[in-house]
């Protein structure tokens, strides 16, 4: 492709993607297509010689759309959101135009900058306290995935505990030798934490840490871990002879968007380390919710993140940012890079040798990295503050209304949670005619049958395609509630949308009941 056939591909797409964005609404927000289906549209291996773009583009409509599920849709209720919008678009577009892996400052300053600058930027904007941020010791980093930052901070959490124990067996006066001997043995008792209501990526980043992992169960109806549940888990540990290093604390769960009561942590962390040198690492993941910390509501909050070491949230989810920008602030940078930091000769240069400059491969897994923080510096000038904070409160305004309509619909529905960040979550009444009494046997019969109904009326829906919904399950055994989760954060989303989502799982409710 040259110069002037790029030109004309280019604006071909964008055409494609402003028709696309246009009329995204009218698409079935769900995709139908069978596991296999583009392996019978796409012919075997690759063409010898070259294709036109119009060939190639033609697929997109015809072979690649069946199989989208549209998560920019107003219909897409399921899940978390992935934002994307037109500035976020430009951002990748000239990312992948400069494609300069910018493992460090030299590799291409501009990148780094701008990183930092954003980085600063998006956390006064979420009013995060200045200690993240990068003219003190901390700073943000942007990572492809919560996942991703809780991976690295697991790690970063590890190595500081055993760094902290090292010194203290040092000031002991035990040899190197005995001190290695009890660093291999502490290594297997490290237990990273975090609540039954957590995000799996706590499991996932202590499995890749290789160490430990246990929940703490938070109360049914509540869903938020509280100090002392904490407390109670690290005496647990330590009868049982195991170590609690790191701590995952969410604001904005993913099954309930419930936040963790950070007051009642702080105390029982600050109990914990009143008895010895080697500190908890605390996590604060707020990988959907932390949008909301833009509405001047919500700036309050990061006030009370004092006892956490590092905080994440990703743009890309309620942000406005396309995929992947999840933004993660630590409040010691030297914790990441102390743990992440390896050089070898052909890495070395006099500006990373001056300690003068950030090279961000020592705060991540990979080495190369993309210009992430380009779509987000174009977001943020785009939309600017007002923007942000007006895109949020649609969402939390369709909340509201959705949260109206069911709560006038006892018939229907009962809320199996307090509404939060935009986030609904719902289980469907046993049909009336059977008359179960909601405290009968202590609730068994009405969860039973309530179960069935929702579980029925989440897969009629979704199989319509009308609207796209998740449902989860809170709760274990006899106690468990299946119940519909239900949150328009899609940038084009409307309150008419939820109202029409409501008449949607309204319809689906009385066909299952019938
Ligand atoms: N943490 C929370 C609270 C989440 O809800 C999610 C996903 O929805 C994640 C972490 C994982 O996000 P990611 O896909 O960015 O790894």
């Amino acid at each position: 492709m040259d110069s002037s056939q790029f030109r004309q591909a280019a604006h071909a797409a964008i055409d494609q993607i402003i028709d696309y964005y246009d009329n995204i609404r009218d698409r079935r927000v769900l995709s139908e297509v069978q596991p296999g289906y583009l392996r019978e549209l796409i012919p075997p291996g690759i063409p010898q010689t070259g294709e036109k773009w119009e060939d190639i583009q033609r697929d997109i409509e015809a072979k690649i759309m069946p199989g989208l599920t549209h998560w920019q849709s107003p219909n897409f209720l399921a899940f978390f959101p992935a934002n994307s919008s037109y500035p976020g678009i430009l951002g990748d577009m000239y990312s992948g135009a400069f494609t300069c892996a910018a493992f460090n400052w030299q590799c291409s300053p501009a990148v780094t900058e701008l990183e930092t600058i954003v980085l600063d930027n998006v956390g006064r904007l979420v009013h995060l306290p200045e200690e993240f941020l990068s003219a003190g010791e901390g700073g943000g980093v942007i990572q492809g995935t919560a996942s991703e930052a809780i991976a690295v901070v697991v790690v970063a959490a590890r190595d500081r505990y055993l760094a902290q124990s090292k010194a203290t067996w040092a000031a002991e006066g035990l040899s190197e030798d005995e001190i290695e001997e009890k660093v291999c043995t502490l290594r297997g008792k490290l237990v990273a934490l975090g609540s039954d209501q957590a995000h799996s990526s706590t499991k996932k980043a202590a499995m890749i840490a290789g160490v430990r992992c246990e929940t703490i169960e938070t109360a049914m109806g509540e869903y938020k871990l509280t100090g002392e549940q904490l407390t109670a888990k690290i005496a647990d540990l330590q009868a049982r002879g195991l170590v609690p290093f790191y701590l995952t604390a969410t604001l904005g769960t993913t099954p309930t968007c419930a936040t963790d009561d950070f007051p009642s942590l702080s105390a029982a962390l600050a109990a914990h380390h009143a008895s010895t040198p080697l500190k908890i690492w605390t996590h604060i993941d707020a990988a959907y919710a932390g949008a909301a910390l833009v509405l001047p509501e919500f700036a309050h909050l990061p006030a009370t993140f004092a006892f956490a070491d590092s905080f994440n949230f990703n743009m890309h989810k309620w942000l406005l940012t396309n995929f992947d920008c999840s933004c993660l602030y630590v409040r010691r940078r030297r914790d990441l890079t102390d743990a992440l930091s390896i050089t070898p000769a052909y890495l070395r240069n006099e500006y990373s040798d001056s300690g003068l400059v950030t090279d961000y491969r020592d705060w991540q897994i990979p080495l190369g990295r993309r210009f992430r923080s380009l779509k987000a510096w174009f977001v943020t000038r785009s939309y600017g503050a007002d923007g942000l904070i007006a895109h949020v409160r649609k969402s939390m305004d369709c909340g509201k209304e959705f949260t109206k309509l069911v709560k006038g619909d006892a018939k229907r529905y009962t809320l199996v949670a307090e509404p939060a960040y935009a986030l609904n979550v719902v289980r469907v009444n046993p049909p009336p005619e059977l008359e179960i009494p909601v405290d009968s046997d202590g609730g068994k019969e009405f969860r039973k049958r309530s179960n069935e109904v929702t579980r029925k009326v989440a897969e009629r829906i979704n199989r319509e395609g009308k609207i796209f919904i998740t449902s989860t399950v809170l709760g274990k055994g006899d106690e468990s509630v299946t119940a519909i989760r239900v949150v328009g954060g899609a940038p084009r989303v409307q309150v008419s949308d939820l109202q029409n989502a409501y008449r949607v799982i309204s319809e689906a409710v009385d066909a299952v009941w019938a």
